[in-house]
């Protein structure tokens, strides 16, 4: 393989090599750090690159700081029923997840899909101060300050609507192609060059962001990317699956089935402080002083966590900067046990969408498929404010906000579990949240290899986004180590 390479023919074409192969080709453990390639991060990048590795013959070891395998992709199994704690769900148009899957045995389904509370679709919108249950009562909401036609569109649908009819890119992999730098400003810039007011700009696009921590924030080409991309998952969706699913058992079924069916070296608990390139190789250390030396490395890490690390390695000013700066998307989680039907009183849809604290309310299944918990999923600047507060504080705040926003829930919800990512040190947020400029200044270098180090992760994917993203990541280092280790 050549040199800078990589594109999906050549996923296609290494995923058809790897399924055809007789076996795995077994490595011996390496004695004495003897290794070729030192992974660093078990999530699905770093789990994806080590399978490639693997499968053609180098001698793998995998450094994983946490206790398990997964990283966002992480599956609660102490509640009722498995509750996705990060990457959430999975489309047909996800090529390498699904094949993936598919080639180590696992499955596929709909949460809620048999249950008829949870499959009933619709939206309500909780807006300064008051509910509307459906489209037409948000039509002529008093804080609806869309004209015209768009008085019917929910905010985010605003939004995306916008976004999609502007959308310069033909397809996601141009996002970072210098002809569309003209279009990495913020998003308060766009909306507002094209008459949105600022109110309008809180409400479409400071109001639960999905992306970042408000308008200003987050560059308008970051948006334009992930709508195309969606976009070609949508034409890409083959019939008969649902447009979303996840895997039977939690999806972090996947990375430990990856896991489960390497043969290399799976360090947990081994947290990289410092990554030195030398004539010799990649020496990782660790806090305790432990050492693993291999002929090169792919570091995985999110850029939040990899700023914790010190990187002894020709990488440039740009990259430093990239790793220092670019922020993550928030999201802050909190599980609420249903103890009594309260949507029999009220026949309010499942889903929230509000400007309050809690952000958006969704409904989960427990094991029996019935309503189990209602979360609420906070993000920007809303999960922010929580992250500052005890659990305790941020849980009762919490459930006092659903009760004045849904009154049937009172006295019949009980706090029983809150996740932060932006708390955990190994993530540091969610997903890289490019900020205006970023794309045009830091994108070019957010991969490029140091020497013997190498460079995969979410935040460096070209082509596809979230786990998918990861997974393409992961890949796309695998051959560019191979390629430097074939000379
Ligand atoms: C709330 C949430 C919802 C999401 N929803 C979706 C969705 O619906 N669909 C979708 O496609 N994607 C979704 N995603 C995104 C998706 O989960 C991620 O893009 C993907 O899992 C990232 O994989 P990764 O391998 O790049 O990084 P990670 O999974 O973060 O892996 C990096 C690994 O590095 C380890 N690590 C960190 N620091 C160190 C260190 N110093 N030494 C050693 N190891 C270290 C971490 O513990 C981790 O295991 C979501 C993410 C979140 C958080």
């Amino acid at each position: 393989m050549t040199k800078n390479t990589w594109n999906r023919r050549h996923f296609l074409a290494a995923s058809a090599g790897m399924l055809a192969m007789p076996a795995i080709i077994r490595t011996a453990r390496a004695a004495n750090n003897d290794y070729d390639v030192a992974v660093l991060g078990a999530g699905l990048s770093g789990l994806n690159a080590a399978r490639h590795l693997e499968a053609a013959g180098y001698r793998v070891v995998i450094l994983e700081a946490r206790h398990q395998v997964g990283g966002r992709v992480r599956s609660e199994d102490t509640l009722n029923g498995i509750q996705e704690l990060g990457g959430q769900s999975l489309t047909s148009g996800y090529a390498s997840m699904v094949s993936t899957a598919e080639e180590l045995g696992l499955s596929f389904f709909s949460p809620g899909a048999g249950d008829p509370v949870l499959s009933r679709r619709g939206t309500a919108i909780h807006v300064s101060g008051k509910t509307a249950a459906d489209r037409d009562a948000w039509s002529s909401h008093p804080a609806n300050m869309f004209v015209g036609d768009n008085k019917t569109q929910f905010p985010w649908e605003r939004l995306r609507n916008f976004i999609a009819a502007e959308n310069p890119l033909q397809v996601a992999q141009d996002w970072q192609k210098p002809r569309y730098a003209n279009q990495d400003v913020s998003l308060a810039q766009l909306l507002s060059a094209q008459g949105f007011s600022d109110a309008e700009i809180k409400l479409i696009a400071d109001t639960n962001p999905t992306y970042g921590d408000g308008a200003h924030e987050i560059s308008a080409l970051m948006h334009f990317y992930n709508a195309a991309w969606i976009k070609r998952l949508i034409e890409l969706m083959a019939n008969g699956r649902s447009g979303s699913f996840q895997i039977v058992g939690g999806n972090q079924m996947l990375p430990k089935a990856m896991a489960n069916a390497l043969n290399c070296d799976i360090r947990l608990g081994f947290e990289a402080k410092r990554i030195s390139n030398t004539a010799g190789g990649i020496i990782v250390s660790n806090p305790n002083g432990e050492t693993v030396t291999a002929k090169s490395a792919i570091c995985s890490l999110p850029l939040k966590a990899l700023a914790n690390v010190t990187i002894d390695a020709p990488i440039s000013k740009t990259q430093r900067t990239a790793i220092k700066n670019i922020p993550y998307s928030r999201v802050h989680q909190v599980f609420f046990e249903i103890q009594k039907p309260f949507w029999e009183h009220d026949g309010l849809p499942n889903t929230f969408w509000t400007d309050t604290i809690a952000g958006r309310l969704f409904m989960s299944a427990g094991a029996d498929g019935k309503p189990a918990y209602l979360k609420t999923w906070a993000t920007g600047r809303q999960a922010a404010v929580l992250d500052q507060m005890p659990d305790k504080e941020a849980m009762d705040l919490l459930l006092g906000t659903i009760e004045t926003i849904r009154p049937a829930t009172k006295g019949v919800l009980k706090p029983r579990y809150l996740w932060s990512w932006q708390q955990e040190a190994y993530s540091g947020g969610t997903y890289a949240a490019w900020g205006p400029g970023q794309i045009t200044g830091l994108g070019p270098s957010i991969a490029a290899p140091a020497d013997r180090l190498f460079f995969a992760g979410e935040h460096t994917a070209k082509l596809d986004r979230g786990m998918e993203g990861a997974m393409e990541s992961g890949e796309r280092a695998a051959y560019e180590v191979i390629d430097r280790l074939d000379g």
